[in-house]
C-alpha cells in the first residue's frame, strides 16, 4: 500500500493510504539514512511511503520504503547538541501568514522565511492577515509592501479572519496542493486554519487517536486535509524554520533580485557591503532594490538572524 506521512512523533507514524484516505498508524523498519543530510528524523510529515498491515502487528502497518523527496524544508535545532529535523518534505507551495498590525510581522522575519524558501526551491505566497484593523494609512502601505515583493516574484493576499475577507481566495490557492501554511504566533494562522479546514476538531482527533500515545506532540507539523487532493501542513509550535548551510558567499543568491546582479560586482567575492563596484549596492542606491529587502541581507549576513 501507498500513502502519505501525515504525522509523525518520532517512533510511529500516521499514514493516510493514497486513494481511499484511510489512517494507518505505522512504524518504520529497518534503518533508513537521509544521504548527506544530518537530520535526527528518517521521514516527516508529507513523504511518500509503501507500507503493509500484517495480521501479525494488529492492524498496525509496517514502512518498508520512502520514495524519493521533491524538496524539503529544515528547522534548525536549537540547541547546538541536537541535530536539525525535516518538518516537512513534498511541498508544492508555503503561505507565510503575516499582519501589519498587532503584531506587526518584522520584514526580518518575512525574509528569512523567504530566504529559507528559496534555498529549498519551494514558492511562497504571503498572506497578510487581520486587514480589518488596518486604517487608511495602513492599508496603503500594505499595498506598497505588497507590490514590493511582488515585483521580486512574491505574491500576496489579503484576509481577514474576522471579516472573512480573502479566505475563498486562500482556498482557491490551496487547490490540489500542498501546501505549509506558517507564520509567527499571534498573527492569526489559527484563526484561518479553522477558516479553511472544514471540520478542523474532529480531523485533527482522527489523527491524534493513531499518533497519541502518551507523545507529547506539539512540536510536529501536521497535515491535514481541506478535502482529497488538497492539504494544508500545520507547523504548530514551530516558530521559525532554520536555515541550513548557506554560506555568506552564497547568501544574496537566495534574494531573487539580488541574484541577477550578481557577475555584475566588480569582485566576484563581492558581499555587497562595502566593496567599491558593487553592482548590488548600486541597485540599492537608485531604488532598484528596495531598502528594507537590502536591510535584511545585511542582518542575516552579520548573522543578526536569531533575533527579531
Ligand atoms: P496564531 O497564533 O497565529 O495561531 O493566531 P490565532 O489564530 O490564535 O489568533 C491570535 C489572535 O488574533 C486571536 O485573538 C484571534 O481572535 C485574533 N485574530 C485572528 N485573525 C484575526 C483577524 O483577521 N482580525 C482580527 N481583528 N483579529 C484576528
Ligand atoms: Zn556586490
Amino acid at each position: 500500500m501507498t500513502g502519505i506521512v501525515v504525522k509523525s512523533t518520532g517512533s510511529w507514524y500516521v499514514v493516510r493510504e493514497l486513494g481511499n484516505g484511510q489512517l494507518h498508524r505505522c512504524r518504520l523498519r529497518g534503518k533508513f539514512k537521509n544521504k548527506g543530510l544530518k537530520v535526527s528524523n528518517p521521514l516527516a510529515v508529507g513523504d511518500q511511503v509503501d507500507f503493509t498491515v500484517e495480521e501479525q502487528t494488529e492492524g498496525a502497518g509496517v514502512i518498508h520504503h520512502i520514495e524519493p523527496r521533491r524538496n524539503y524544508i529544515i528547522r534548525r535545532s536549537v540547541h547546538k547538541s541536537e541535530h536539525a529535523h525535516i518538518v516537512a518534505a513534498n511541498l508544492d507551495v508555503a503561505m507565510l501568514v503575516v499582519t501589519l498590525a498587532s503584531p506587526a510581522t518584522s520584514f526580518g522575519f518575512i525574509d528569512r522565511f523567504l530566504v529559507t524558501a528559496e534555498a529549498y526551491h519551494i514558492p511562497v505566497t504571503l498572506i497578510f492577515n487581520k486587514t480589518d484593523l488596518y486604517d487608511e494609512d495602513l492599508t496603503d502601505y500594505q499595498e506598497q509592501i505588497a507590490k514590493m515583493y511582488l515585483r521580486i516574484g512574491y505574491p500576496s493576499v489579503r484576509s481577514s479572519a474576522q471579516t472573512g475577507e480573502g479566505v475563498a481566495d486562500i482556498d482557491a490557492l490551496l487547490d490540489g496542493k500542498v501546501t505549509l501554511l506558517s507564520g509567527h504566533s499571534g498573527v492569526g494562522k489559527s484563526t484561518l486554519i479553522n477558516a479553511l479546514v472544514p471540520d478542523l476538531d474532529l480531523k485533527t482527533a482522527e489523527i491524534s487517536q493513531f499518533s497519541d500515545k502518551g507523545v507529547h506532540t506539539t512540536t510536529f507539523a501536521e497535515m491535514l486535509e481541506v478535502r482529497p487532493g488538497t492539504y494544508l501542513i500545520d507547523t504548530p509550535g514551530i516558530k521559525e524554520l532554520g536555515l541550513v548551510d548557506v554560506k555568506p558567499g552564497e547568501l544574496a543568491h537566495y534574494f531573487p533580485e539580488m541574484r541577477a546582479l550578481l557577475n555584475q560586482c566588480r569582485y566576484h567575492n563581492c558581499q555587497h557591503t562595502h566593496e567599491p563596484g558593487c553592482a548590488v549596492r548600486e541597485a540599492v542606491d537608485n531604488g532598484k532594490i528596495a531598502l528594507p529587502r537590502y536591510d535584511s541581507y545585511v542582518s542575516m549576513l552579520q548573522g543578526d538572524d536569531n533575533r527579531r
